[in-house]
């Protein structure tokens, strides 16, 4: 994409009262956009991101045999009272229509998605079951300030899956913690991610989060030497840790960007969701659920992986592979060559952005640094003269030149 044509600008300047790292650098590359306190627009470079993302956890969600659906954000009242929670959810969104009928704007799916299976699940032939979907949660979050690691919209990855008992649930619970480690690998956070205990509620004696270390992060878990923590709250309940029963743990700040929970049948109870097993007796499904936010996993990673200059994506969710920059001047020969080498690349398949824009090459520079493309390609009168472009990382400080003819082999 040629970067005269992109609708949005950098801003040297944060907007006022944005006091996240992730919100202001995300703004300020024009990435995304405020509109209210919690509520976030994704802008073409914020978008590609976060569908890249997407991607990842929806390649690893179908490798678990999950089959992807979308449910509304639009829920009926009676749904969330036959579970209780239209009076206890404290985050719940309440409307009211014109004709005074209430409904919920879904924070969660779990009142939609038991009677929606009901529908079809009446043998344990039918079972096990996984559905999942990408879809906009909204949460009445009392003052978001982590930009979008807190949002009172966003998108998230929630996949509910379905058993004839607790043992098949442990199993597949077992396969989505490794398949979330897997995940958070691919997008780049992974060797900061640690799988923490938290407690389970009700119905388990644990559940799981998945947390990213982070100074700004709004958890505090306790790390173990044996590289699984425990919530604060846990910490509390049981002072080992259930991994390995090791007591030496140091304090650390993080975010949640995964929960995984046994629901077992905390809402298959009060929908009646049960099937006949073998011997035609009638039992109730044994569930679980696994979610991840979308922004949430793209905020960590700008809050983890950034300089006093701006982001360095991961390649795996970079907008483009390579920032293609031509610093010109008024040569005309700069300009053809970049524009060459620009069709080259995309003839290739290189995911490019082309900074054609006729300014300065500090200002061209900085926003490189700011966007954080992976790598940074520069045509100049100067690298001209040596017959190919200027070649860095954005990860490092090592600048090099590299002849045409090797360059695209250096980019893949
Ligand atoms: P938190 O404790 O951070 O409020 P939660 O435990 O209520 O989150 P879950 O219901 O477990 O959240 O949601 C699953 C995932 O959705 C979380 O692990 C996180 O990645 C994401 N998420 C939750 N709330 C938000 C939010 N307000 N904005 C963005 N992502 C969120
Ligand atoms: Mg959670």
């Amino acid at each position: 994409m040629r970067q005269s044509e992109l609708f949005t600008k950098t801003r040297k300047e944060a907007p006022a009262g944005e006091v996240s790292k992730n919100a202001e650098l995300l703004i300020r590359g024009g990435f995304i956009d405020k509109l209210q306190a919690g509520v976030y627009s994704y802008l073409p470079l914020g978008f590609r991101v976060l569908q890249k993302i997407e991607a990842i956890i929806r390649e690893e969600m179908n490798k678990l045999g999950g089959q992807e659906i979308l449910m509304p954000a639009l829920h009926p009242k009676e749904n969330w009272l036959q579970t209780g929670r239209w009076n206890t959810l404290d985050v719940l969104y309440k409307i009211k229509d014109g004709e005074d009928r209430e409904m919920a704007l879904s924070p969660t799916h779990e009142e939609v998605v038991v009677p929606l299976v009901k529908q079809f699940v009446s043998s344990y032939k039918d079972l096990p079951l996984g559905v999942y979907q990408f879809q906009d949660k909204f949460r009445m979050e009392l003052r978001p300030k982590s930009g979008i690691l807190r949002g009172r919209e966003f998108r998230m990855k929630d996949f509910y899956s379905f058993h004839r008992d607790e043992t098949d649930l442990a199993a597949f619970y077992n396969s989505i913690k490794k398949v979330y480690k897997t995940i958070f690998d691919r997008v780049g956070i992974g060797a900061r991610t640690h799988l923490t205990y938290a407690s389970g509620g009700t119905f388990s004696k644990y559940s799981h989060e998945f947390q990213t270390l982070a100074k700004n992060g709004e958890d505090t878990i306790f790390l173990c030497e044996c590289g699984v923590a425990v919530n604060e709250e846990i910490r509390v309940e049981n002072p080992a840790c259930p991994e390995c029963g090791g007591k030496k743990f140091t304090e650390e700040r993080a975010i949640e960007v995964g929960n995984i929970f046994e629901l077992k049948t905390k809402f298959s109870e009060p929908f009646k969701l049960t099937y006949k097993d073998e011997k035609g007796e009638l039992r109730p499904v044994v569930m679980g659920c696994y979610g991840i936010g979308l922004g949430r996993v793209m905020g960590t990673i700008v809050e983890t992986l950034s300089d006093e200059k701006g982001i360095i994506w991961p390649a795996t969710v970079a907008p483009f592979r390579v920032h293609l920059t031509a610093l010109a001047g008024d040569d005309a020969s700069v300009i053809s060559s970049a524009d060459a080498l620009y069709r080259t690349l995309q003839e290739r398949g290189i995911e490019v952005l082309y900074d054609d824009r006729d300014i300065s090459a500090g200002v061209k520079l900085a926003d490189a640094d700011l966007l954080g493309m992976p790598l940074r390609v520069v045509v100049s009168r100067k690298t001209l003269a040596e017959n190919g472009a200027e070649l860095k990382s954005r990860g490092d400080e090592k600048v090099r030149i590299v002849k045409f003819k090797d360059l695209l082999d250096e980019l893949k």
